[in-house]
């Protein structure tokens, strides 16, 4: 891949970190943080890779529940002996509990609770297309800082995350991308920061006919059309959808629990964490700096 011939990894892995903790769980290969639970074993037959978008790749859309969250709060209708805590805590959990679904599974699962507590919701596509709105004030100049070169394209990918992509195309490895945002807006932002070229044809996003696609189903192509098993696939993400559907078929998860709004940090976001070993992550990294030993340990090509 051109683009990883040129690319100085030294440069994009490690220019930017911080003084690297010596924290480690496996031997002494890794720089950062890399945590691995008991269901992790080396999986040298890895010959397919899927990855989340958002928040696993791109941080073009950092902050995004700092969107959702108050425009649920504002939607959804008080009831009595609720304190604004609880009301918002409620949100959260819903929108989180949802996150790596497409976004109307948000908004559809906000209509119900308006239903709950009697008052009349407007459509789940009305709320979308208002979050949406919203969200593209808060992220429009992103964009449009990046299409300029105001801003560096690497800001906004997750630490890492680039030599990681060059690395596994280099095992041979294929890949794919599959994420809740509509399909048009992750080709776009992709597009954009330099990572489409890895995906070619097979980069997956929501459709307005919501029920054509889900990462169960881009995960169940991906097997069939390839007449491989589970036990070929490896998956990258930061929503517990794409952990729990990977984990359902007997591929190998890694939770990429970034800390989004401190990229480069190295810093696991402990909610994230938590949720995702939960549905059985079968490694927990903060971002992409390990890519080398944690790619050698699962091929097989590092000692376990
Ligand atoms: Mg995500």
């Amino acid at each position: 891949m051109g683009v990883c011939s040129t690319l100085r990894i030294p440069a994009i892995a490690f220019a930017a970190a911080p003084a690297l903790p010596k924290r480690m769980q496996f031997g002494h290969k890794f720089a950062g943080k890399v945590e691995f639970s008991g269901s992790f074993a080396q999986r040298p037959a890895i010959s397919h890779v899927l990855f989340d978008f958002d928040g696993t790749l791109s941080l073009i859309r950092e902050g995004w529940p700092e969107v959702m969250v108050p425009m649920f709060v504002e939607m959804l209708p008080r009831i009595a002996e609720e304190t604004d805590e609880q009301r918002r805590q409620l949100c959260y959990d819903d929108i989180m509990r949802l996150n790596g679904k497409q976004t109307i599974y948000q908004m559809i699962q906000l209509a119900e609770r308006i239903k709950a507590r009697g008052a009349e919701p407007k459509e789940p596509l009305w709320y979308k297309k208002e979050y949406l709105h919203r969200l593209g004030e808060r992220i429009g100049s992103r964009i449009e800082d990046v299409r300029s070169g105001r801003k560096s394209r690497e800001d906004f990918v997750v630490f890492g995350a680039r030599a990681a992509l060059c690395n596994l195309a280099a095992r041979g490895a294929r890949l794919y991308l599959a994420s809740g945002t509509d399909e048009a807006d992750v080709k776009r932002e992709a597009e954009l920061l330099h990572l489409s070229e890895f995906f070619g044809p097979h980069i997956y996003g929501a459709k307005d006919d919501y029920k054509s696609f889900s990462k169960k189903m881009v995960i169940e192509r991906i097997l069939r059309a390839n007449s491989i098993s589970g036990e070929q696939l490896l998956a990258f993400g930061d929503g517990y959808v794409e952990i729990e559907n990977t984990k359902q078929v007997g591929g190998l998860a890694v939770a990429v629990a970034s800390d989004e709004a401190n990229n480069g940090a190295g810093r696991i976001d402990e909610w994230k964490r938590q949720r995702l070993l939960g549905v059985g992550a079968d490694v927990v990294i903060p971002d992409y700096r390990d890519h080398e030993p944690l790619f050698d340990l699962i091929f097989g090509q590092g000692d376990a």
